[in-house]
């Protein structure tokens, strides 16, 4: 049997087997969804062509690129996914500091593109997150405080909306679709391709992390918190809640131990990044010391290791308005309670360059925290409930500190009265009439889903 075409496109089919299997599946193990088909798209003619085959056939769309959605978005049950992942060009532009990039690409892969020619844009802590559905959402990233998020950074998409047109959004071709793609989400179409603004960075920076037993913790992340509340916005960092891993540079005795690791860059000269760092070792002796110099890709890689694939997954999120030393310990004492030795909590520093760009400029709400919390629930066995559980306490928990909203990139399990209050009532009607104008049948519903505006 021939695998199924549609104007080119190759379609892949459970007939395909192995192949179709690769292709199905995707980060989070809880989303083991069999689609009908899957388009593997290489153009915007191509997109368009599998929007008509799958309006056609009245099958619900999933626009794949790297997979990474803790929600699952990325994939449907007996429905058409349109994976963007051959679109995997990359045009570095020295002249202007620019890069075009096709949606389907990793951010491992744009990451050392650019920094072929020392250049770097704000891009996912790990190489395997894909460019798309991370900008998308906002796009967090160790660059942040230095250069706003990845969405502050967009200069111009390509897009394909629901009725086939293929449209450039920018600041002076449909801006208000523009608008939209900065933390809206894939809810207005199917991005073909980004061109990012580009920023010197390394390619050496100084940085890395430094570990300690969890009983430190009540004095390690108050420090933390107070050094990082004073750095210049040259040093990002969080504090990492962790199972310290069974690794050769842990030592023996903290090895599948309860342990906080203290992550760290420096994005400057390298000299001046191991005295701005220096501090980190000075709170405590750490029990593993891997700050150094080493190259910027190098450092966007480093939680790679502890995060593959294939495991279940359930996170949330939240912007911090303060982080005084009761939402220190009570930060904590979720931790006593961790399901898994896989799950982790971050407190990450944000501010400096997040909070430059005004609240109405982008859809994304909380620019203005100086800290936001993660709590990412990972497990391997589907016994769900208690793990989710552990997670949904520990949101609950830091809710007096927390300001509303979520940071949509990291929320499994997303409510409707969720969305609007992240977005906030002005701009949740702004982009409900966006949707309305752009998909106005809301035939791109798998994500953080933005109901079209009733027509009048
Ligand atoms: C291990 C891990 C680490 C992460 N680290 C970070 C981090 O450091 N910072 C951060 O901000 N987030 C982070 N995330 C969250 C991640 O950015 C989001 O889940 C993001 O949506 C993933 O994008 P993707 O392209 O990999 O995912 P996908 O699952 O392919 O897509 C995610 C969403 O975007 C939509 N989408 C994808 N491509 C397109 C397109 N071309 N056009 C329109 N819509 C599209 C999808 O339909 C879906 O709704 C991480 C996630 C994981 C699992």
């Amino acid at each position: 049997m021939t695998t199924p075409t549609i104007e080119g496109v190759q379609l892949l089919t459970a007939a395909d087997g192995e192949a179709y299997d690769d292709a199905r599946r995707v980060f989070n193990a809880m989303f083991d969804r069999r689609p009908r088909a899957i388009a593997r798209v290489k153009t915007p003619h191509d997109v368009a062509a599998a929007i008509g085959y799958a309006r056609g056939r009245a099958l619900p769309i999933a626009v794949r690129a790297g997979g990474h959605s803790v929600a699952g978005y990325s994939s449907v049950e007996d429905g058409l996914v349109i994976d963007v992942r051959p679109i995997d060009h990359i045009a570095v532009h020295i002249d202007n500091r620019t890069v075009r990039v096709g949606a389907g690409v990793t951010w491992g892969a744009l990451d050392a593109a650019t920094q072929a020619h020392g250049l770097a844009t704000t891009g996912g802590r790990m190489t395997t997150t894909g460019v798309a559905g991370f900008t998308l959402g906002s796009g967090s990233g160790w660059l942040e405080r230095m250069h706003g998020l990845a969405c502050d950074n967009l200069l111009s998409a390509h897009v394909v909306t629901a009725d086939g047109q293929q449209l450039i959004a920018s600041e002076t071709q449909n801006p208000d679709l523009f608008w939209g793609l900065r933390g809206g989400g894939g809810n207005f179409g199917v991005v073909t391709e980004f061109t990012f603004r580009l920023h010197a960075v390394g390619p050496t920076i100084y940085g890395g992390f430094t570990m300690h037993p969890r009983v430190e913790a009540p004095k390690v992340v108050r420090l933390f918190r107070d050094f990082m509340d004073d750095a210049p916005r040259e040093v990002c960092g969080g504090a990492i809640l962790m199972t310290a891993p069974p690794a050769p540079f842990v030592p023996a005795d903290l090895r599948g131990r309860p342990a906080v690791s203290l992550f760290a860059a420096y994005f400057g000269p390298v000299d001046e990044g191991e005295r701005a760092l220096a501090p980190l070792r000075t709170f405590s002796p750490p029990a593993v010391d891997n700050l150094g110099a080493r190259p910027y890709v190098e450092f966007q890689a480093m939680t790679d290791p502890g995060n593959p694939p294939g495991r279940r997954n359930y996170w949330r999120s939240g912007f911090l308005s303060d982080l005084p030393d009761d939402a220190i310990d009570t930060f904590l004492a979720c931790g006593v309670g961790a399901t898994s030795p896989y799950s982790v909590q971050v407190l990450a520093r944000a501010g400096g360059a997040i909070s430059d760009t005004p609240e109405d400029a982008t859809p994304i709400s909380g620019r203005s925290a100086p800290w936001l919390f993660h709590c990412y629930g990972s497990w391997e066995q589907p016994d769900d409930d208690r793990h989710i559980a552990w997670v949904r306490t520990t949101e609950q928990a830091m809710r007096p500190w927390s300001m509303p909203g979520m940071a949509l990139n990291f929320f499994s399990a997303v409510d409707p009265e969720l969305i609007r209050s992240t977005f906030g009532a002005g701009k949740y009607a702004r982009l409900t009439a966006l949707k309305a104008k752009y998909d106005p049948e809301n035939l791109f519903h798998l994500n953080q889903n933005i109901p079209p505006a009733p027509t009048q």
